[in-house]
């Protein structure tokens, strides 16, 4: 047992001042811009936010500790920093399982059509849960299904993200182009298009928060080329620059996607977006497989981001993205687990290893080091996010979101060289998650919710969604049952 609660003290009198955390002996990869890294060293927490981090014992004279910790054995890194996620899909796992993107969407978009706040509430527990327990520490989510009635689903999920303590990107999505119009989702999972811009307007008004320290930030977020209007994308554009949010989607994910874009607007995803206004700084789409040349120096170019989601990719057989291209070519990258409909882990920090293996079946065995894995995972993610001035590496003055991996268990223990052992080594236990200073996973359970009582609730409402499903469902398997 390296973490150490016994020397809580009462502290010092001033009882304003914010108390400090710190950890002491343990192996620490900053991914500061210079990949500093200390085989033994400690970092302070203060409030919220980094004090310092650095080589051998806290500073002496440290005051109004909190909490110290016996750091032996671990590795401390940035929190893992998710950015593409569908949370509802978590109570569709394990459907459509043999299925490519479009026979899998065509599949499970009618099971979507039932879903409620209540489901997507329990949904974002179990999403969240997976990504807090595999080291995430903040993570956006792409919510574009709003069905008629089906009440505040993204307030829901920002209420169940606040109770486990995660810091919350999230998007909102949305999708016009019906089965009737020629888009591939059915007419029933779909909003008319100045609805769907006026709910994005609102929930950026209700919710989103730009200060340094934010947990909850807003992004617009039009579903795909193929569910979305150019209408939707071009007003999104244009609503999200208004009001100085992000924007994220959907892009270059398959092959049909880009026949899809080629038959309909006569040109690739890429160049279709970008003539829409969706390439810049405050864009990053989710997926880029199917990225030639220009589009990689388009993307490039204008500091266009990509949520790279390796098993997502892998499950749905969509093919292996250029990462390594795109990283040389300076196209600002994060790691995602995409929604667990295709990703049934939902883990991010196997993704790492994920990202590293699929990256080298492609480009050879330095297409992709242990190292630029992490830094994918972590200030990467971050950039990708725009929040790569306080979150996503480990250096004062940052917020503190930070995770301490014990790497001297049976599974890791021998292994050369820490970050080899997170990224190349078996899943590792996760001793500590701080978001935002606050103890969010202890000795790899959930600090603040019961996990048990998050089971019962996704199986309920999975069972209650099924349950909604067998009326119209008509007696029609579902493909993987
Ligand atoms: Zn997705």
């Amino acid at each position: 047992m390296s973490v150490d609660s016994s020397t809580r003290s009462a502290g010092a009198i001033d009882t304003t001042a914010p108390g400090r955390i710190v950890i002491e002996n343990c192996a620490i990869a900053t991914v500061d811009a210079r990949d500093t890294e200390y085989d033994r060293g400690h970092v302070v927490v203060a409030g919220n936010r980094i004090e310092a981090v650095g080589a051998g014992p806290a500073p002496a004279g440290t005051e109004r500790v909190v909490r110290r910790i016996d750091g032996t054995g671990h590795l401390v890194t940035p929190g893992l920093v998710n950015t593409h996620h569908h949370f509802y899909q978590w109570i569709t796992r394990g459907l459509a399982q043999e299925c490519n993107l479009f026979d899998w969407l065509v599949t499970l978009y009618p099971v979507w059509a039932g879903i409620d706040d209540e489901m997507c509430y329990a949904a974002a527990q179990g999403s969240a849960a997976a990504l807090l327990r595999s080291g995430c520490t903040t993570s956006t989510d792409h919510a574009y299904v709003f069905p008629k009635g089906g009440g505040d689903i993204l307030g829901a999920e920002i209420r169940a993200l606040a109770e486990l303590g995660m810091r919350f990107q999230p998007a909102r999505g949305s999708m016009d182009l019906g089965t009737s119009q020629g888009g591939l989702p059915p007419d029933a999972c779909v909003e008319d298009t100045d609805a769907a811009l006026a709910a994005t307007a609102e929930a950026i008004d209700r919710w989103h928060d730009p200060s340094f320290d934010a947990m909850v930030r807003v992004t617009a977020a039009p579903c795909s080329p193929f569910s979305v209007t150019p209408e939707l994308l071009r007003g999104a554009a244009e609503l999200a620059r208004a009001k100085g949010v992000r924007l994220h989607t959907h892009g270059a994910e398959t092959v049909q996607e880009e026949a899809f874009c080629r038959e309909r607007f006569g040109m690739g995803p890429t160049d279709y977006l970008e003539s829409l206004g969706w390439l810049g700084e405050d864009v990053w789409m989710a997926h880029c497989v199917h990225m030639d040349d220009s589009d990689i120096a388009k993307f490039a170019a204008t500091g266009t981001g990509v949520a790279h989601c390796p098993s997502s990719n892998a499950r749905l057989a969509a093919g292996v993205a250029r990462i390594p291209d795109m990283l040389a070519a300076g196209v600002p990258v994060g790691l995602g687990v995409d929604g667990a409909a295709s990703n049934e882990s939902g883990e991010l920090g196997t993704e790492l290893r994920n990202a590293l293996l699929i990256a080298r079946l492609r480009g050879g065995p330095g297409a992709l080091t242990a190292r630029q894995a992490l830094r994918l995972g972590t200030a990467g993610g971050a950039k990708v996010l725009g929040r790569e001035h306080e979150i996503g590496s480990l250096e004062a003055g940052k917020l503190a979101d930070l995770a301490m991996w014990r790497v001297d268990d049976v599974l890791h223990s021998g292994i050369a060289d820490p970050v080899a052992a997170l990224v190349l080594g078996a899943a590792a236990p996760l001793t500590l998650l701080l978001v935002n200073g606050r103890e969010v996973v202890e000795q790899g359970r959930l600090s603040r919710v019961d996990e048990e009582e998050i089971a019962r609730n996704v199986g309920r409402a999975a069972a209650r969604l099924r349950a909604k499903q067998r009326p119209s469902a008509g007696g029609r398997s579902v493909p993987g049952h």
